[in-house]
């Protein structure tokens, strides 16, 4: 599972020499296999020259290539594999979402695929109910984690006879709200299991909004729509309808982010743009929020020895003369804000983002 993946972990391990392999394959893609041995084929022939580093990328491969027969458990979309077999290090990951096909050879692991998948996959609640049923889903990495099924025998109509009309009504009425407040209850105790920013009410007629009355503020707050359902609706329905609000919301909140940007530059805020100056203010632990738009690449090199990083093309390092790295400076963006605990944000094809070089920060100081 995505949320079981350490990316600071990932994002912390560096090796001088390129000696990791990281490895995305998509398993509902029939080109998988034929990628995964071109890739081999042609790494091979471009380490022909380097023994040492020639023979890590196999025993690395073996490795891929074991975990890809023996080591999944079935059912995943796509795996997400990093070996470097000098610095011991392995880890094999099944991902319930679609990922391209990747084979990267470098001195780290290459985890911006992941940190996009965790980012735009956040959690997240759906309580689809009407006065008498709730049905409530909890979802991260775009799968059902958990889900609850909830009834309570509530009078509909008032039966000929019997009751008073008032009496029915404030039985009735006190029949629905201890509903409301069970199923408010069970609710909380899925927030507190997993870390949920969004939820989605869902259901016919009134009861969903008067359900929202009985939350928790806090709760209510992390209400992003309420949705009209019927209360039979088919799961795939609800899910589909549900993350169409949920991503709705996710580029609201990333329009407002670049929204904000601009106005900080306009009053000469603390921000940094430009791959540059957003590089050096995240590797400086700067950053507050870095935002980076979702095709962006930078071509750059680094040194690991030095630890710098610069936009261009280079055979050596103009600090210590070693040879360097090339690498995606957006990459080495994610990497540092990741190590860093710099809050990430991608933002989807936004028109200004990309104006100001498809990066961005706001800053600490
Ligand atoms: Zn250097």
């Amino acid at each position: 599972m995505l949320e079981k993946i350490d990316l600071r972990e990932l994002s912390e391990i560096s090796d001088t020499r390129p000696s990791f392999v990281s490895v995305y394959l998509n398993a509902m893609d029939d080109r998988t296999e034929k990628f995964l041995n071109k890739r081999e084929r042609d790494c091979l022939n471009a380490l022909k020259q380097e023994r040492e580093l020639k023979e890590i990328f196999k025993k690395n491969m073996e490795k891929v290539r074991e975990f890809l027969k023996t080591g999944k458990t079935g059912g995943a979309k796509s795996y997400a594999i990093f070996s470097s077999s000098p610095k011991n290090f392995f880890y094999g990951y099944e991902l319930p979402l679609e990922v391209e096909n990747q084979l990267i050879v470098d001195t780290s692991p290459y985890i911006r695929p992941l940190a996009m998948l965790e980012e735009e996959w956040e959690s997240m609640a759906i309580v689809l109910l009407d006065h008498s049923n709730a049905r409530l889903y909890m979802i991260s990495s775009a799968m059902i984690q958990d889900t609850k099924k909830m009834h309570k025998d509530i009078m509909n109509k008032h039966k000929k006879g019997g009751w008073s009309q008032m009496r029915f009504q404030r039985l009735r009425k006190g029949a629905i709200d201890h509903f409301f407040k069970e199923v408010s209850e069970y609710l909380e105790g899925f927030l507190e299991k997993e870390n949920v920013r969004r939820i989605i009410l869902a259901g016919p007629g009134s009861a969903k909004k008067e359900f929202a009355e009985y939350l928790p503020e806090p709760t209510q707050k992390k209400v992003i729509s309420i949705i009209d359902e019927d209360i039979d609706v088919p799961e795939g329905q609800l899910l589909s309808d549900s993350f169409e609000n949920f991503f709705k919301k996710e580029r609201e909140e990333e329009n407002e982010m670049v929204a904000n940007l601009r106005a900080e530059i306009l009053k000469g805020g603390l921000v940094a743009y430009g791959v540059d100056d957003t590089l050096a203010a995240v590797t400086e632990g700067r950053a507050e929020l870095l935002l980076i738009n979702m095709g962006k690449r930078a071509v750059g090199w680094k040194c690991e020895l030095c630890k710098i990083f610069k936009p261009g093309s280079a055979e050596t390092c103009e600090s210590c003369g070693k040879p360097v790295f090339n690498v995606d400076l957006v990459e080495e963006l994610v990497e540092a804000a990741k190590s860093l605990g710099t809050t990430l944000e991608f933002v989807k094809d936004n028109e200004f983002l990309d104006e100001l070089g498809g990066v961005a920060a706001f800053l600490r100081f």
